[in-house]
């Protein structure tokens, strides 16, 4: 196996050796997943949201594993830096920053002494709004302080959340540079970690995160492979309403 083979990350469904960012980096054996939760919610109304039973399972089974929980930080670092990572690790993510994250999963992140990214679409934020009428809307920005206060990061996920391959460059552009402005304004978060509403992006995409000051870019869905090597690829596992929280973890351990 080529060695920039060797970094392992859960894609799709299954495990897959996967560069998460160009080659260059150490040689490390080391096996992990980047989990990608969306809302958190009593009754679940999309396939990707998880009841707050099931989200306490999947957290209690890492608790008791030897899979060390990471911040996204440490993560994207070990490809900036060759830091290389512990033997087994998750990095926590959940996209759209709803407000059944900040009820339901704050606590529970508490209790097990776990950090987590979540990726804000700013403008839902403002609207307190979520993808359809009936979804959960977006935490306030008390609530998102909140959030950092806890130890969690928060990152830009577009301003509007649309999709990219529909948008002209200038139009992406300023959902890049809109999302990110409002971090900084708002809670003086100078994220340089992007996450693609709907995982959709066009290899020139890459280029305009670049000049946003991105260093990594969360994927979930497409997938175009290395790309640009200044970016890191945050190649992510959905976590959907239908997995046990066995086998999410046994696609790693
Ligand atoms: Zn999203």
């Amino acid at each position: 196996m080529h060695e920039c083979l060797t970094r392992r990350t859960v894609v799709g469904g299954g495990l897959l050796a996967a560069l998460a960012g160009g080659c260059g980096h150490g040689v490390t054996s080391a096996r992990g997943a980047v989990l990608c939760y969306h809302d958190i919610a009593d009754v679940p109304y999309t396939l990707w949201c998880r009841t707050p039973e099931i989200l306490e399972e999947d957290f209690r089974l890492l608790r008791s594993s030897p899979i060390a929980i990471l911040p996204l930080d440490t993560y994207v670092d070990s490809f900036v830096s060759r830091r290389p990572l512990p033997e087994r690790w998750a990095v926590i993510t959940f996209d759209d920053a709803t407000a059944g994250q900040f009820r339901h999963a704050r606590s529970l992140l508490r209790k097990f002494g776990f950090s987590a990214t979540f990726y804000v679409p700013t403008q839902w934020v403002v609207d307190r709004r979520g993808e359809f009428p009936d979804s959960e809307p977006a935490m306030s920005i008390d609530q998102l302080r909140l959030m950092i206060s806890d130890g969690h990061q928060i990152a830009p996920h577009s301003n509007t959340h649309p999709r990219f391959t529909e948008l002209d460059d200038e139009k992406v552009r300023h959902e890049i540079e809109t999302s990110v402005r409002f971090l900084f304004d708002h809670f003086g978060v100078r994220s340089r970690d992007f996450c693609l509403p709907y995982g959709l992006y066009l290899p020139r995409h890459e280029a305009l995160l670049l000049e946003a000051g991105m260093r990594s870019v969360a994927l979930t869905g497409t997938d175009h492979g290395p790309g640009a090597s200044a970016l890191v690829k945050v190649r992510r596992f959905e976590v959907l309403q239908t997995m046990t929280s066995a086998h999410v973890l046994q696609n790693f351990l």
